[in-house]
């Protein structure tokens, strides 16, 4: 039967602002739990950012947001579709920089084409365990956010590790890559080859962040079944540029 769900309740959904059912089929909730009234679903995660940003931003549909790798569902779909200075960004390597591709603003986070103080609000769900340079990232990251701006991202905090930066892999000089750790490979929802995770993030990230740029930083976890925030690596990290 289509609508035997191995978990499966009520609550109210973060991104959808209404009553709604979640439920899951996969033990690892974390990218299991959809909400069935959420544009093409959601995951937890998505909900973790969406609650942080309606408790902080209440005012983001006014405000101007980027938000680089969305999927198109949840609260990617959501901002795309009710914010009016909303700017979704893909990295199409083999495109001109601050072009449009497949609807799309084609950008390379590590290397912006946006000019200073662009934007209120910069949005990352699960790509900045995907970047060679996470320290260069968060530098343009910062750049382009204007004074006051905030930075809400996630990404998966090992909860074992306390030490971040631990490079899976290395890009040589010559564009090969060399593997440090066994190969761990993420959807991409541009590319049918993944997104290949290059490094492992530790505990102490919210003082790796705040070394590279002066953000303030605050890391929210989450254990909220009503919300639909359960599972594994729901942390919501956000930085403000003062
Ligand atoms: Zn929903």
């Amino acid at each position: 039967m289509a609508d035997e769900f191995l978990l499966t309740y009520d609550g109210t959904c973060p991104i959808c602002e209404a009553p709604t059912t979640f439920v899951s089929n996969d033990r690892w909730l974390r990218g299991g739990l959809t909400c069935k009234s959420c544009t093409n679903g959601s995951v937890p995660r998505e909900r973790a950012l969406a609650y942080v940003l309606n408790r902080i931003r209440p005012d983001w549909r006014n405000l101007s947001i980027h938000e680089s790798s969305p999927v198109d569902r949840g609260i990617s779909w959501k901002m795309r579709n009710q914010c009016t200075r909303y700017t979704g960004s893909h990295y199409f390597p083999d495109k001109p920089f601050g072009t449009t591709v497949e609807g799309y603003r084609n950008e390379s986070l590590e290397d912006q084409t946006f000019p200073d103080n662009s934007f209120d609000i910069v949005v990352t769900l699960d790509v900045f365990e995907h970047v060679f340079q996470p320290g260069q990232m968060i530098k343009e990251i910062y750049r382009t956010l204007k004074p006051g701006g905030l930075y809400l991202s996630t990404f998966p905090i090992r909860k074992h590790q306390v030490t971040s930066h631990r490079p899976r892999v290395r890009k040589e000089s010559d564009g090969r890559l060399t593997h440090l750790d066994t190969i761990e490979i993420h959807g991409n929802p541009v590319s049918g080859d993944g997104a290949l995770v290059t490094f492992d993030y530790g505990y102490d990230i919210h003082n790796m962040l705040a070394y590279w740029v002066p953000f303030e930083v605050e890391i929210s976890r989450f254990n909220m079944r009503r919300l639909g925030i359960l599972g594994e690596y729901t942390e919501v990290i956000s930085c403000e540029k003062h």
